[in-house]
């Protein structure tokens, strides 16, 4: 990636707009998950360090509305960020106008501020995720010098990274972003043998990835809730499990072409209805009517852990199960076990972001793989190949 870097800029005495990632899940105004937050502490603090005026902002969740502003309002953010770093983080409760414009103009050199959630602009005319193009230009306007360290978001065209850096003479990526790219890309050249575990909901979203990995893998798990479209393409009922029943021929022709690659889960942990319901377990892969397969079973952890022993890079995305209800997380919980102890025989493991890493972190193995990425969507889209419009408007270094 021949893009410019912090390292590469002067930063002392200017105004520095750093477009971070804190978009982190939140109950009634607490932040239940601050990883995001810890990981762009790097640069947050290197800018601190070197004098820059810093001037953050982020989006948080999806705003339709108006009435979305209230509960998606980063305040409670710029408070846990004050706290992390011993220092004052003035926010701004405002995306644009003359409070926000003369708080950065008093900023002294290593001041902290933190603007309000960027999709608040969405409530008018998409202006944030349409990439309006005159509000990249003002917020280009309020700074000297424009980082994106957002990970998170690289796969996005929106106004506050592709906007920004389209109208500021210089640009660079922060070290989260460097990180990801560095952690991420390593497992596209990576060291046999070589497991890819498939979860969550769809197999539309992870089918690209898929058909990626199993020319390089030496095993696919098919897991999560996505599994129950392969199993229908072996011929077993799958009772009221998720489905997408057009890529029911899509499954059967990969499990034909890679017999020995693609893996199906053995047994699921079933519940009738989408509920915490008590754990019950299936003998094999049938599924009784009324029933939807909610986690795997134990049979399925086993062959698991048989398919991953000695592997040498593993990357995980999608939980096996819904993790969100306690009695179906123990599917993910052993697979997280297992990688980890790979990790511990000097494998290279990573987790591609999303409701895994939340899933990982929350089960207590938040510090025990190689890697786990702050961005599922940005994730994906770098491991498929595809465009990251976050970095590609970086300037060149
Ligand atoms: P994704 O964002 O595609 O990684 O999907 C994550 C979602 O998949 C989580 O909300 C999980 O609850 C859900 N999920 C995982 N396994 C299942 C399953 N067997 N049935 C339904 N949903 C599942």
């Amino acid at each position: 990636m021949n893009k410019k870097t912090i390292d590469q800029l002067n930063l002392q005495g200017r105004k520095v707009l750093l477009r971070v990632d804190f978009n982190v899940p939140m109950e009634n105004g607490i932040v239940m998950d601050d990883n995001r937050i810890n990981m762009a502490i790097p640069t947050i603090k290197k800018v601190i360090d070197e004098g820059g005026k810093l001037i953050l902002f982020s989006h948080l969740g999806r705003v339709k509305e108006e009435s979305d502003k209230a509960k998606l309002d980063l305040a409670p953010v710029a408070k846990k960020l004050s706290e992390k770093l011993g220092k004052e983080v003035t926010f701004i409760p405002e995306t644009r106008g003359e409070q926000l414009e003369s708080a950065i103009n008093q900023m002294q050199d290593g001041d902290v501020l933190m603007f309000q959630n960027t999709r608040w602009e969405d409530a008018d005319g998409n202006k944030e995720s349409g990439n309006d193009p005159e509000l990249g230009k003002y917020w280009a306007s309020l700074g000297d010098v424009f980082i994106n360290d957002a990970f998170g978001a690289v796969h996005r065209s929106h106004a506050s990274i592709v906007g920004i850096a389209s109208n500021i003479e210089e640009s660079a990526i922060g070290y989260l972003i460097e990180k990801e790219v560095k952690a991420l890309s390593k497992v596209l050249n990576p060291e046999k043998p070589f497991v890819v575990i498939m979860g969550g909901a769809k197999v539309s979203d992870k089918i690209g990835l898929i058909n990626k990995f199993v020319e390089i893998a030496d095993y696919v798990v098919a897991g999560g809730g996505m599994a129950t479209t392969f199993t229908k393409a072996l011929g077993h009922s799958i009772g009221e499990s998720l489905l997408q029943e057009d890529y029911v021929p899509v499954a059967k022709e990969l499990m034909e072409k890679y017999p020995e690659k693609i893996i199906v889960p053995l047994d699921f942990a079933v519940s009738e209805g989408f509920k915490n319901n008590p754990r019950r377990e299936t003998e094999g892969r049938d599924i009784e009517d009324k029933d939807m397969a909610m986690d795997c079973g134990p049979k399925t952890n086993e062959s698991l852990k048989e398919i991953l022993k000695g592997a040498k890079t593993v990357i995980w995305n999608g939980p096996l199960g819904v993790t969100e209800f306690s009695e179906y997380e123990k599917g993910s919980a052993q697979l997280c076990e297992d990688i980890v102890n790979l990790t511990a025989d000097n494998a290279y493991t990573v987790i591609g972001g999303g409701d895994s890493a939340a899933a990982a972190i929350k089960l207590g193995y938040g510090d025990k793989f190689t890697h786990i990425s702050t961005g599922g969507g940005a994730s994906m889209t770098l491991l498929e190949g595809k465009p990251l419009p976050g970095i590609d408007c970086i300037q060149n270094a």
